[in-house]
């Protein structure tokens, strides 16, 4: 268990940098997950003085534990878009450290309710020539992907502009991905499958926009993880900030800002001032340091989640991902805008040896479930009876639960694990976020980063570094 940087190779700087250079300024970042790490990075890339302040331990989501002996990396397991991390390293002038695997069966065996459905479809499979058309508009999209999530959204911008062209292109003008799918006729286990995928990451198909609904056909063949694990990105990260001088505070836990001075209160009483702040919070637990009144906790439209990490005494005899989606989709939603259990929940599971983690999708209320809660114990047996492989859980030497509770800790304060999401109209990569609230606060992470996933943090940090250099910084 660390968040010690490993060993990794840090390459020398650019000479020569596409922005403009300016004064050094003292910059303190709140919060150690990936986004804080990410432009702490960036920033001090620049020259800037960088000093991150972390509640708990540096990584947030993304985290090593140990458990039954074995070594496990909570949160992300895929690594997706990996034209996002290239273009991070870009910006600082760095060959890329981690070494990025496609993950075997890529994003898994999808179990709907009209039989399996494997993604990407095989080419022997029935669903193949349904599989084909379906990836058909996305491929045009495909070369923009980058632009789009990591640019700036300004329809002055003809990179920009032309990369919102393909989007709407791509998704035909409509709104949801729910709608994306019924025109598109798919076959009806094929639908299911690409639906679960809004879900996956946080929404509901009729709440998300419809980009989500082409993220299979855009991700399938680049389903991604570092050879080390997913705990090499949070070590490279901190690697890429030493080596700019980037200071790491763990265990210092903001209480207090005031933005309008650049000053924060840390826990225990020490003042800090700085010339500017940047918030990798989440936007709620930002608006309480500022003193300013925080709304209802509950997460309406997006999800939290139980993830149970099982270390087994043996391999498990299933594939890589295997993912259960919910049997009807209007139920899952209804259950989780009603803040209620849904009666089946989608559950994603990686087994890689001993190592199981059960990724089970809970509505975003901050509750303390433990695996013997009568819920969790319902959508465990349904994994295993779909798995074919009973009692598995029970098999385990050892488990640990992370429940809403532990993700509303330092995040979200429903424990939402994507932050909380935007109407499918303000949500995607086309609306400029709340990057910069105050002269001297800025803001990245998940809560300004529709999506929430990897790749829409680091190209939001990308995004604030651009807007911040124009500015001078
Ligand atoms: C179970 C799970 C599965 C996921 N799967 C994937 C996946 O497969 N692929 C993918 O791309 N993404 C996935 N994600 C999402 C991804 O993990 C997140 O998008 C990402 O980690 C969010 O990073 P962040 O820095 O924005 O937020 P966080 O990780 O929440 O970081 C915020 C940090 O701020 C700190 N903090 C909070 N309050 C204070 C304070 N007052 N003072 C100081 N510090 C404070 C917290 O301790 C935390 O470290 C998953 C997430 C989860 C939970």
């Amino acid at each position: 268990m660390s968040g010690q940087p490993s060993a990794v190779s840090v390459q020398p700087r650019l000479s020569h940098s596409p922005l403009p250079t300016h004064h050094s300024r003292s910059i303190g970042i709140l919060g150690g997950g990936l986004a804080g790490l990410a432009l702490a990075a960036l920033l001090g890339q620049r020259g800037h003085a960088v000093t991150v302040y972390e509640r708990d331990r540096a990584g947030g989501k993304l985290r090593r534990v140990t458990v039954g002996g074995l070594v496990f990396d909570t949160g992300p397991g895929l690594f997706t878009f990996p034209e996002v991390w290239r273009a991070f390293l870009a910006r600082l002038g760095e060959a890329d450290p981690l070494d990025l695997r496609p993950l075997p069966g890529g994003l898994g065996v999808h179990h709907t309710p009209f039989g399996p459905v494997p993604l990407p479809v095989p080419l022997d499979h029935p669903l193949r020539a349904a599989w084909e058309a379906y990836l058909r508009p996305a491929q045009a999209l495909a070369p923009h992907l980058g632009t789009l999530l990591t640019t700036p959204p300004r329809l002055g911008d003809p990179t920009f502009r032309q990369a919102s062209a393909a989007l709407f292109r791509a998704t035909g003008g409509y709104l949801t991905a729910e709608a994306w799918v019924r025109a598109r006729r798919l076959p009806p286990a094929l639908a299911h499958a690409v639906r679960t995928h809004a879900l996956n990451a946080g929404l509901a198909p009729q709440d998300a926009p419809s980009l989500y609904a082409l993220v299979p056909a855009l991700v399938a063949d680049s389903v991604l993880r570092p050879a080390q694990g997913m705990g090499a990105l949070l070590d490279t990260l901190l690697a890429l900030g030493a080596a700019r001088g980037v200071q790491v505070r763990e265990g210092s836990e903001v209480v207090r800002v005031d933005a309008e001075a650049a000053r924060l209160t840390l826990k225990g009483g020490e003042v800090r001032r700085h010339d500017l702040l940047v918030s990798a919070l989440d936007p709620a637990r930002l608006a309480a340091l500022l003193g300013r009144p925080v709304r209802s906790p509950v997460a309406r439209r997006t999800v939290s989640g139980v993830a149970l990490y099982a270390a087994l005494p043996g391999p498990a005899p299933l594939p890589v991902t295997s993912v259960l989606p919910p049997a009807d989709f209007g139920t899952f939603r209804r259950a989780v805008r009603a803040g209620a259990w849904p009666p089946d929940t989608l559950a994603l599971v990686h087994a890689d040896g001993p190592r199981l983690a059960v990724l089970l999708t809970a509505p975003a209320t901050a509750q303390d479930l433990s695996p013997e809660h009568p819920w969790v114990r319902a959508q465990v047996q349904r994994v295993e009876r779909t798995l074919g492989v009973p009692g598995l859980l029970a098999s385990a030497r050892d488990l640990l639960a992370l429940p809403p509770s532990h993700y509303a800790a330092g995040g979200h304060p429903g424990g939402a694990i994507y932050g909380a999401a935007l109407p499918a109209w303000r949500g995607g990569p086309l609306h400029p976020q709340r990057y910069h609230p105050q002269p001297k606060l800025w803001q990245v992470g998940t809560g300004v980063h529709p999506g929430g996933g990897i790749p829409a943090i680091l190209g939001g940090a990308l995004i604030v570094d651009r807007l911040m250099g124009e500015r001078g910084l």
